[in-house]
């Protein structure tokens, strides 16, 4: 078997095409010259952009415009025309394996679960309890052996290595991030997530906020345009920082993120963007746990989440506390952040600017 072309099928959230950049960069440090594609959510464009200057970024509007068959083909068609031949398959969903089957691509791998893993050619096993980057090299890793490596002088080359996403910034997006009034040094907090689950309690972000103030670090308030009316809720209770969420791109986030010396939030896209640009993130967890394979990567990041008899209580956090408690989240105290936001400032050599611990 020949390895022509890859291409990645990764439709899912922000947060996992941004972990997806591992694969991206797997490939490209073993086979510079290979062609590369990558099949995201047109919202995800602008996080691929910023994998690998001569990645391919095809774009599936799955739930608008390309719905249904048509547009299904529609996107094959794009595939077929390109030289790629293999399909990974990250993304654990029945359409990306059918898409992948319509696009002609063989190899196709994928994960043993779900029904989908009969339409892969190749079904990888789903290792729990490692990280998702890890997880999604072991479709790669399964090539091993399987293909000719056309690419390649040597007679037994050696396997590619395992590599954490690394984002490279844009002209675009440094500009965005300059037009944020930012005092250095700032901590970035984003305090929203999709699963109102997921969040912090308000009151507890205002508090880290001030604690973090009065010691020295200015505050950026950021995330996405649905987030934008929380952190100007949260910025004015708190009564400082500035709001940078909804007014920036991924691109303009991942600049911002850059220069920040440390990032707080919520188990959400920003926490793994932050990993991918060198920013220590200290992730909250509540009703999910970082052995789902979602932790924060990265020099100085950590996970921060409480001892209790029902975390985790699901997979990608829900609406509503099953337990109508919610203590996953109101028992992770201010005072408890704080401690590890001074630790990765210590690591990361912040203690220059005065930050106490208290
Ligand atoms: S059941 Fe437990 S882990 Fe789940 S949301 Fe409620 S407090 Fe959090």
């Amino acid at each position: 078997m020949t390895l022509a072309g890859i291409a990645i099928i990764q439709t899912a959230f922000p947060g996992d095409v941004i972990l997806t950049g591992g694969l991206v960069r797997s490939i490209r440090e073993r086979w510079p010259e290979l062609p590369q594609a990558i099949v995201v959510r047109p919202d995800c464009r602008d996080l691929a952009s910023m994998m690998d200057r001569d990645l391919t970024i095809i774009t599936y509007d799955k739930r608008g415009s390309e719905r249904g068959s048509a547009g299904m083909r529609h996107v094959a068609g794009q595939l077929i025309e390109g030289p790629w031949d293999t399909a990974l398959i990250p993304h654990r969903s029945i359409r990306s394996a059918v898409l992948a089957r319509t696009a002609r691509l063989n190899p196709r791998v994928g994960f043993n679960i779900g029904i989908q893993q009969f339409i892969h050619t190749d079904a990888v096993t789903y290792r729990r309890g490692i990280h998702e980057v890890e997880r999604n090299f072991d479709l790669l890793a399964s090539l091993n052996g399987k293909v000719e490596y056309m690419l390649d002088d040597e007679t037994h080359p050696p396997p590619p290595d395992l590599q954490a996403p690394f984002f490279h910034l844009t002209y675009e997006g440094l500009g965005e991030a300059e037009s944020i009034a930012a005092t250095l040094p700032f901590a970035a907090l984003a305090p929203g997530s999709v699963w109102p689950t997921k969040r912090w309690p308000a009151l507890h972000w205002v508090t880290l906020a001030g604690w973090l103030a009065e010691a020295g670090l200015s505050i950026v308030w950021t995330g996405g345009p649905d987030e934008r009316d929380l952190c100007h809720q949260l910025a004015a209770a708190a009564d400082t920082g500035v709001v940078a969420a909804g007014d920036l791109s991924w691109q303009g986030t991942a600049a911002l993120l850059k220069k920040a010396h440390v990032l707080v939030a919520c188990d959400s896209a920003q926490v793994h963007l932050s990993g991918a640009v060198g920013c220590p993130a200290i992730a909250l967890f509540g009703p999910t746990v970082p052995a789902f394979g979602f932790g924060p990567l990265g020099k100085g990041s950590r996970s921060i989440g409480i001892k209790l008899g029902c975390r985790p209580c699901r997979l990608h956090g829900g609406r509503h506390c099953p337990e109508g408690h919610f203590r996953c989240m109101k028992d992770l105290k201010p005072v408890t952040v704080l401690r590890s936001v001074v630790d990765t400032v210590r690591e990361t050599s912040l203690v220059q600017y005065g930050v106490d611990e208290r």
